[in-house]
């Protein structure tokens, strides 16, 4: 294949749309971008170091006609062809670790669930689904389980970023809808970021309002726990005790009602139940400062914010993680929906409750029905609907009851009445809460079979049967973004081995079971047409989502498919009327919970939550040597308060301690989180960081309604690890990271590795005595023939090499301030200074001396890979605003994903003198 191929973004719920260019005859998977540009047309260079395939390359751009982002990228999109490389990927389907046909592969698994089944019923088997997924893996996943196996056992890793949207919004509407599109960002006049971090999380949407603010036609509130690169640029940010959101959301429907600002008129044409939520605010909030007192926000604050949310019409509330990941996510979600449709500000243009999604095809799965509580279609387990899909899938064993969300699911693994779970495109060792309790439930599971790209996630590793599965780029199908605009993920590249599509596995393995009607498809496009029929069947207007346009489309339909949203005729809800059975959408009694999770043990509140530059659990992104520069540490953010009083400096090794488990950091000493809370990502893995998986410390408790757990506000204690020995080192023979990264997980007290440029950088700190134990772990793990030793009075360096081939070189200095940096290890390290003879003249001597003033700071562009020193430096030479550090440094004048810190530093270096945000495009400024 040669040319150019529209598609889109594997990330976030924005749903970018991607050009991606393959160049004059074309490649086979196996290669990696040396020159993608991105959407600002600069060249990439990227290098996923330690020893990845070079082949042909790709080049990724904005898709300029894409609705969602016009052009647009992020720095992750941007980034995507430098993570089109093999060195991860699992290429051939294994049956215990053995290397098997797919042919075997697939009998095993149609057999073992089969067994399963008829010994021990269908609800003793479980798909667990990702939102990573195409509507078409989807859509036959849940139709094998839901109408052929008969168990409704079928969630998702969506159940843990939006599952409490679904069912605010199920509650509030009658129907999964989301009220509003990204016009209604260009057109609001208020836009209130609720619990999301867009300016990472979501950034192609920050930019858009972002851009819009800077003109003086927006004004951005953020409600946040966190001093967000979000709030840093909002006109108001209003940082919240974490877990009031309930608080203050009820607070303002009692502030609406005393301030006259209710639209009586729609309240009593549209909807149902608004005496008793009023009833219960007023209740609970009769005075405006006892709002502000949960809150723990200055009642000046908080009154702006009501005042702002009052007197403006054209608000939207977009909310996020921040409101889902609860144990109260639901009421939460329906708080905010109360408000707007308090209001009547719902269903028109530039206003309404806004949920987005995580993922990139989340919104997809909603509409398959791939989670537990929902059967197909927006359709759930009444009585009709059972019957209706049943008829329309000729399904001989339907699922008539909801199955295990998530949790429950892997409960039931680990309780063994699960006893066969098939993993799909997740990582749920690393991402669901009680990590050691997931990797055990599925140590003990009889059958565990994983489809995965990746060969090396935690969850790869307990798996039974291992199914190579294609990744992005490499398969046909659908996704649906979060303002339900449905657009095509594309291939453009063949993997050079016999990686499939997660449908074609999925129905290879239904027909092996026996299923041969109803798994027949030859092309994904055949089943995103009965998708769509499915959607209209029977269907007169009772559920928004229907696709009549594309029931029977064609090969060469779906091949040419425009970006397309549903409803088909128009914005929800526009005619005011709800998808419940009368009509009206619902006011629900949401009482906010006023107690405070901390004890005298646990006195601390955790926040999780994502990094700029990293996705997930960093299987694609940590490929990207570009996007492991932004945060290359696992860091955990504490105020200087508490790390004062806990006996914490920067950079120091921490101890966290939680209910269900321990992580290790080293401490991040922060304005950004308040006193009493501290804040760690949530990409680390076993992979990268096996002390650092924040899941482990996340206790398994969720929202009663939508089984989405509650991630956000964990009780812990700190404690700092004092008198570490520091390692830092880079492996040059990518064979070895496995053998690498289990010795580390085993000997030392911490460590962390990504794949740096020229190698797979690592550190490690250990006490004294197991700093030797690493060592001669190292050398007896690792393949190589002789290890060298030099030293200085501050620098010890030890090499291996085989051959004329350089494999590592480790360095240990007395501080960790003291060793050589990475980069400058690969820069000081030929496999000829692994000969003793030449040490005394290596650069390393000069190493060992300069080592204390190398810049260690963080990049904060990673586009042209600029540090945060640079940019101080440049700020203090006089560069007062972005244009003028973009002209310097061309910092900020891509992606644009950097210019929220850009805005950070510039205001941290001269308050008075700097205004950077007036009149500079957001999203580049080159
Ligand atoms: Fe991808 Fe970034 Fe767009 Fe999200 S905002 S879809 S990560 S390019």
């Amino acid at each position: 294949m040669s040319g150019s191929v529209n598609s889109t973004c594997p990330y976030c719920g924005v749903g970018c749309g991607v050009t991606v260019t393959v160049p004059r005859g074309g490649r086979s998977k196996g290669g990696r971008s040396k020159s993608g540009r991105s959407n600002g047309g600069r060249s990439k260079g990227g290098n996923a170091g330690g020893g990845h395939d070079k082949g042909d390359l790709i080049a990724v751009s904005g898709d300029t006609s894409h609705p969602a982002n016009a052009g647009r990228l992020c720095v992750k999109g941007s980034n995507l062809a430098d993570t089109m490389t093999d060195a991860t990927r699992l290429k051939v389907p294994q049956i215990a670790g053995k290397e098997v046909s797919w042919q075997q592969a697939i009998d095993h698994v149609a057999q073992g669930f089969s067994d399963t089944v008829a010994e021990h019923g269908p609800d003793s088997v479980a798909f667990y689904l990702s939102g990573q997924m195409l509507t078409e893996d989807y859509y036959v996943s849940n139709k094998l389980l839901k109408g052929f196996v008969g168990t409704a056992n079928v969630d998702t890793n969506s159940r843990l970023c939006m599952a409490s949207a679904v069912v605010a919004q199920k509650r509030a509407f009658g129907e999964d809808v989301v009220p509003c599109d990204y016009d209604d960002l260009r057109s609001c006049k208020v836009l209130v970021l609720v619990g999301s971090n867009a300016a990472w999380a979501h950034p192609v949407l920050f930019q858009i309002a972002q851009a819009r603010r800077q003109t003086g036609d927006l004004k951005i509130v953020v409600i946040d726990p966190r001093a967000t690169a979000t709030a840093r640029e909002a006109d108001l940010h209003l940082a919240i005790a974490p877990g009031s959101d309930l608080a203050l959301f009820t607070g303002l429907l009692a502030h609406l009602d005393h301030v006259g600002a209710l639209d009586q008129t729609f309240i009593h044409a549209h909807t149902n139940g608004f005496d008793q939520a009023l009833a219960c605010a007023t209740q609970v909030f009769s005075d405006q400062a006892d709002v502000a007192k949960v809150c723990d926000v200055d009642a000046k604050d908080l009154d702006a914010f009501y005042r702002l949310f009052t007197q403006t019409e054209h608000v939207v509330t977009l909310y996020s993680q921040g409101i889902n990941q609860s144990a109260r996510g639901v009421d939460q979600g329906n708080a905010i929906i109360n408000c707007h449709l308090a209001t009547g500000r719902i269903g028109r243009p530039g206003m309404g409750p806004f949920s987005i999604t995580g993922q990139p095809n989340a919104m997809g799965g909603r509409e398959v029905g791939g989670m537990a509580n929902t059967l197909a279609a927006h359709m759930d387990f009444d009585a009709h609907s059972i019957d209706r899909v049943r008829r329309f899938w000729q399904a001989p064993a339907i699922a008539r009851e909801p199955g295990l969300k998530a949790v429950d699911m892997f409960d039931a693994v680990a309780s063994g009445r699960i006893k066969a779970i098939w993993i799909m495109a997740t990582n749920p060792v690393a991402s669901l809460p009680d990590k050691d309790f997931i990797a055990q439930a599925l140590a003990q599971c009889p059958l565990v079979v994983v489809s995965d790209c990746y060969g090396d996630t935690d969850t790869v590793q307990l798996a039974d049967v291992r199914l190579p599965a294609q990744g992005w780029g490499e398969k046909d199908g659908t996704v649906t973004n979060s303002e339900r605009c449905i657009s095509r993920q594309r291939r453009v590249v063949t993997p050079d081995f016999d990686a499939r599509p997660d449908w074609k596995i999925v129905c290879d393995v239904a027909k092996a079971m026996g299923f041969t009607r109803g798994f027949d498809y030859s092309s994904p496009s055949q089943i995103f047409a009965e998708h769509a029929a499915l959607s209209v069947f029977e269907n007169t207007g009772e559920r928004l989502f229907a696709l009549p346009d594309h029931v029977g489309l064609s090969d060469e339909a779906y091949d040419g498919l425009n970006p397309v949203s549903w409803p088909m005729n128009g914005r929800p809800f526009a005619d005011r009327r709800f998808s419940t059975p009368d009509g009206r959408a619902n006011f629900v009694v949401t009482p906010p919970a006023l107690t405070s999770p901390v004890s005298q043990r646990f006195p601390l509140l955790l926040n999780t939550g994502r990094l700029r530059d990293q996705w997930h659990t960093m299987s694609r992104t940590g490929l990207a040597v570009t996007l492991n520069q932004h945060a290359p540490e696992p860091r955990l953010d504490i105020n200087p308060q508490d790390a004062e009083a806990l006996g914490i400096v920067a950079d120091q090794l921490v101890s966290v301690l939680g209910p269900t488990g321990s992580a290790r950091y080293l401490a991040h000493v922060t304005e950004s989180v308040k006193v009493g809370q501290v804040f760690a990502p949530i990409h680390w893995t076993k992979a990268h960081a096996g002390q650092s998986v924040v899941s482990g410390l996340v206790p398994r408790r969720v929202d009663p309604l939508s089984g989405q757990p509650h991630s956000k506000q964990v009780a812990v204690a700190v404690q700092p690890i004092k008198d570490c020995v520091w390692l830092r080192g880079v492996l040059f023979d990518s064979a070895q990271i496995t053998a690498l990264r289990d010795t580390l997980g085993q000997e030392s007290l911490f460590w962390f590795g990504l794949s740096g440029k020229g190698g797979w950088f690592f550190e490690v700190a250990s006490d004294g005595i197991e700093a030797s134990r690493v060592f001669s772990s190292l050398v007896q793990c690792l393949h190589g023939d002789d290890w060298v030793d030099f030293r200085t009075p501050s620098l010890h360096r030890r090499s291996m090499s085989k051959g004329q081939q350089l494999v590592l070189v480790l360095c240990q200095a007395p501080g960790r301030h003291l060793l050589p940096t990475h980069s400058q290890i690969v820069a000081s390290s030929t496999p000829s200074q692994s000969s003793q003879d030449e040490l005394p003249s290596a650069p390393w001597r000069q190493l060992a001396c300069s080592a204390q003033s190398i810049d260690t700071s963080p990049q904060i562009c990673s586009c042209y890979a600029v540090s945060e020193a640079r940019i101080r430096k440049s700020i203090n030479e006089g560069c007062q605003t972005l244009m003028a550090l973009g002209e310097v440094l061309k910092c900020g004048t891509n992606c644009g994903s950097c210019v929220p810190e850009l805005n950070r530093l510039l205001q941290m270096s001269e308050p008075a003198a700097v205004t950077p945000k007036a009149g500079l495009p957001v999203g580049g400024i080159g």
